[in-house]
């Protein structure tokens, strides 16, 4: 089936077109410079950008896949986690296309759609896979039975996100917003045995498949603030080093640790800071260790587009899931377990 799918849950405009598994187009637009002198994404300015961007955006891709809109089969769309003036922007969109063209409305859950986005470029996903979803808004470890139909989620974040405390601790040491990209430049010049910053939840007696980054952030934030008060110059691509292997250390670990509690040997990453490079090679590293097959989409695929929300929406028209209902409406915390609401 030839889908489109709109995501629109945080600042980025995105329209993707895929044929089956095959990617034909990833149209994107994005709002990203106008929050960065907030350090963090205003809602009205998005919803605002979102508005904007998305008529031209579905020309676009429907132009750069050479596809008519009359060819389209299905529409999925975004129904959440994510801002709530944001998302109806994208369900607005989706209805009307879908409606127009008639052809069924898929809502789908962001979170499972930076899972699915991986099979445009691996291959169907291997049933059941354990998934870590690393963005900025969630921090989870997925164990994924049917992603059509079944995600349970094994553990979370306690605190921040990890895409947070990389916008947080870019934010201590200077760097511009998102602070994951530059975080992981910064990174590639320093030692990441600089210094020891703690790892959360790492215990015996803490729960095996949470995580917590506040801490880590707090310690970063300590560590630089005590070299500013001695007038000490503070040594940014070694806290970046050192902080983005704390995060890549703990993420990894106890996937590995998941993978193997659950006897699954399939694990595959998503979330924008699945981008991060330290992580991929990290992961890439104790997969191969411990026999697990690892999958990871290419960094672009991994922050948020919208080819990932028309990849979950062809899977599940393949798998014959029923579409959402036409008064399908946003739910800006609508639980990683719901994948088509
Ligand atoms: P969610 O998916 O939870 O709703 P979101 O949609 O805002 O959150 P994504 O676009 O999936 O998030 O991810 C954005 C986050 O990823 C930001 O916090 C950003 O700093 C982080 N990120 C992007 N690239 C990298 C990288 N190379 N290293 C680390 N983090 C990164
Ligand atoms: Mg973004
Ligand atoms: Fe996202």
């Amino acid at each position: 089936p030839l889908v489109v799918g709109f995501e629109t849950s945080c600042d980025e405009t995105g329209v993707g077109v895929v044929r089956g598994r095959t990617l034909l187009a990833d149209a994107l637009a994005t709002s990203v410079a106008e929050h960065e002198r907030f350090g963090g994404v205003v809602p009205e300015i998005a919803s605002r950008a979102h508005l904007e961007a998305m008529v031209p955006t579905v020309h676009r891709a429907l132009a750069e896949a050479g596809v008519a809109a009359s060819d389209v089969d299905a529409v999925a769309v975004t129904a959440g986690p994510g801002l709530t003036g944001a998302l109806l922007v994208g369900l607005a969109a989706a209805k009307a296309y879908a409606l127009a063209l008639d052809v069924p409305l898929y809502g789908v859950n962001h979170l499972a759609a930076h899972v699915a986005v991986d099979e445009l470029q691996h291959g169907e996903l291997a049933e059941p896979s354990l998934a870590l979803l690393v963005s900025g808004g969630h921090s989870s470890l997925l164990l994924v039975p049917d992603l059509s139909r079944e995600v349970t989620s094994l553990g979370r974040t306690v605190d921040d996100a990890a895409g947070e405390a990389f916008d947080k601790v870019a934010r201590v040491l200077g760097l511009p917003f998102p602070g994951g990209p530059p975080i992981d430049r910064a990174a590639r010049e320093g030692d990441p045995a600089a210094v020891d910053f703690p790892r959360g939840l790492t215990g015996p007696r803490d729960a095996p498949y949470d995580f917590s980054f506040s801490g880590l952030k707090t310690a970063v934030a300590r560590w630089v603030e005590a070299r500013q008060r001695a007038g000490e110059p503070v040594p940014v691509a070694d806290v970046a080093a050192s902080f983005q292997e704390a995060v890549a250390d703990v993420l990894t670990a106890k996937a590995v640790r998941a993978c193997r509690d659950h006897g699954v040997d399939h694990l595959v990453l998503g979330g924008g800071v699945a981008a991060n490079s330290r992580l991929r090679a990290l992961a890439e590293e104790r997969c191969a260790a411990a026999g697990i097959v690892l999958r990871v989409p290419s960094p672009r695929l991994c922050t948020d587009n919208g080819a990932m929300v028309a990849a979950l929406g062809s899977r599940l028209v393949a798998a014959g899931v029923e579409p959402s209902a036409p008064d399908l409406g946003a739910d800006s915390s609508l639980p990683i377990e719901v994948v088509t609401p």
